[in-house]
């Protein structure tokens, strides 16, 4: 049997006074004709990410529609999640070696994992490329999962996808009944199966996201060291050169030549899918240069959940300066919070900010840096801009909307 992660309860009832009794009662009538459906959710990793932050938020909020939803995640050696990170970087247009060598240790990898896949399902969603030719294995294999249908959900922008490991990645996904992406642009020409477009979205009700009374997010902030005498802004984040950690840094220089009392939080987490994280963070390590006002932050000193609730919602500015991104949930669980975000102009951060309306979209290190002065210059204009993301957040960008979008999608595929 694959791992089954453990998930928390949740009572979609509970989500009426944010969204409205109107989107509830919408949601219960959706779900009714799908009550009882199998529906089971793979991935690659229980935590880091946003995969997994979505997924601990969509499955049991599916359980509390009514649906038997489930959440597990394949196994992978080192290598294969080796692969698959290079997979990852390819996908988004980096440069990579890409073998016979590398195919094959994939699809052993994913070989085993299909092997390990017990249960009969109405509806399996497997995310991303690293079990996307799990399908391609379990159809020979057993009539259990016949009338069973097979969704692909990409997360990453494909935009600029290296054109040889798209290829080999297509004919798996092609064998999906459906495959959902975060935005039309990610959706290649070459896929012959008609996409359809569902961002993802955040949990209010997530200890990540829920309310924090300010001296208990002002304790937490003062634990790690942050003066909250002084202003401070933050990018959440795995260590990842996609989400520019450098550039962040870089940019927060130039920030404290006028805003002398600036810091800067990085917090990161390590995700077990990820093996570049750990260089990636010695690298960052170098470059904040024992900085103390630069704090570098991560799982593996309590990050968690709560310590990221009170960075967002304490930080006079957010940035998420990514180069290329699927969604970037950070941009939502800090506007949100109601603080402006200064985000790159990369992927799913474009569907967030509107552009000098919630915060700014920016294109360098230079405009990074001038665009947060400017938020730092004027703390009620910031605040004006955040309270106008977290109104926008709540019309587009909450785990009931995206429940909303799936459980037409199942209606769609039963029909
Ligand atoms: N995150 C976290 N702790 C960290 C770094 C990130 O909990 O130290 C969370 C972050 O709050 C967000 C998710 O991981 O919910 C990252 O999702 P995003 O879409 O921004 O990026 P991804 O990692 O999927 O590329």
């Amino acid at each position: 049997m694959l791992e089954r992660v453990p998930l928390l309860e949740k009572d979609l009832d509970a989500y009426s006074e944010i969204v409205g009794t109107e989107v509830v009662a919408r949601i219960r009538e959706l779900a009714e004709p799908l009550r009882g459906a199998r529906v089971l959710h793979v991935n690659a990793t229980a935590y880091g990410g946003g995969v997994a932050e979505l997924l601990a938020t969509h499955v049991p909020l599916l359980r509390s529609a009514g649906l038997a939803a489930d959440w597990q995640v394949i196994r992978g050696s080192d290598e294969f999640f080796k692969v698959t990170k290079s997979v990852h970087n390819a996908l988004q247009g980096g440069d990579v070696e890409w073998t016979r060598t590398m195919e094959a240790a994939y699809l052993e990898n994913v070989l085993d994992n299909a092997l390990r896949l017990e249960g009969a399902f109405d509806f399996v969603v497997v995310h991303d490329p690293q079990p996307a030719a799990l399908r391609s294995f379990v159809r020979d294999r057993t009539l259990r999962h016949e009338g069973t249908k097979w969704i692909w959900r990409g997360h990453i922008d494909l935009t600029d996808a290296d054109p040889k490991v798209w290829e080999f990645y297509r004919p798996f996904v092609e064998l999906h009944d459906a495959a959902v992406f975060t935005m039309p642009e990610f959706v290649p020409d070459t896929l012959e199966l008609e996409p359809l477009v569902a961002p993802p979205c955040i949990d209010p009700l997530s200890v990540k996201n829920l309310d924090l009374p300010r001296p208990f997010g002002e304790e937490l902030c003062k634990q790690y060291g942050v003066d909250v005498r002084r202003p401070f802004v933050c990018q959440v984040s795995r260590y990842d050169p996609w989400k520019d950690p450098i550039g962040v840094i870089d940019a927060f220089r130039i920030v404290r030549e006028k805003v002398t009392d600036a810091q800067l939080v990085l917090a990161g987490s390590m995700a077990t899918d990820d093996p570049e994280g750990f260089q990636v963070w010695e690298e960052v390590q170098q470059a904040r240069a024992d900085d103390p006002d630069i704090h570098l932050l991560s799982n593996i000193q309590q990050v968690g959940n709560v310590q990221i609730n009170a960075f967002q919602r304490l930080a006079a500015v957010v940035i998420q300066k990514s180069i290329r991104e699927g969604f970037g949930l950070t941009v939502s669980e800090a506007l949100w919070k109601g603080r402006p975000v200064v985000g790159g102009r990369a992927g799913g951060i474009v569907l967030q900010i509107r552009d000098g309306y919630d915060g700014y979209l920016v294109d360098s290190v230079e405009e990074c840096a001038a665009r947060t002065i400017d938020l730092l210059a004027d703390p009620v204009g910031a605040d004006a801009m955040g309270a106008q993301g977290r109104e926008h957040v709540r019309q587009n960008f909450l785990c009931t909307r995206e429940l909303e979008d799936w459980l037409r999608l199942f209606t769609q595929l039963r029909a």
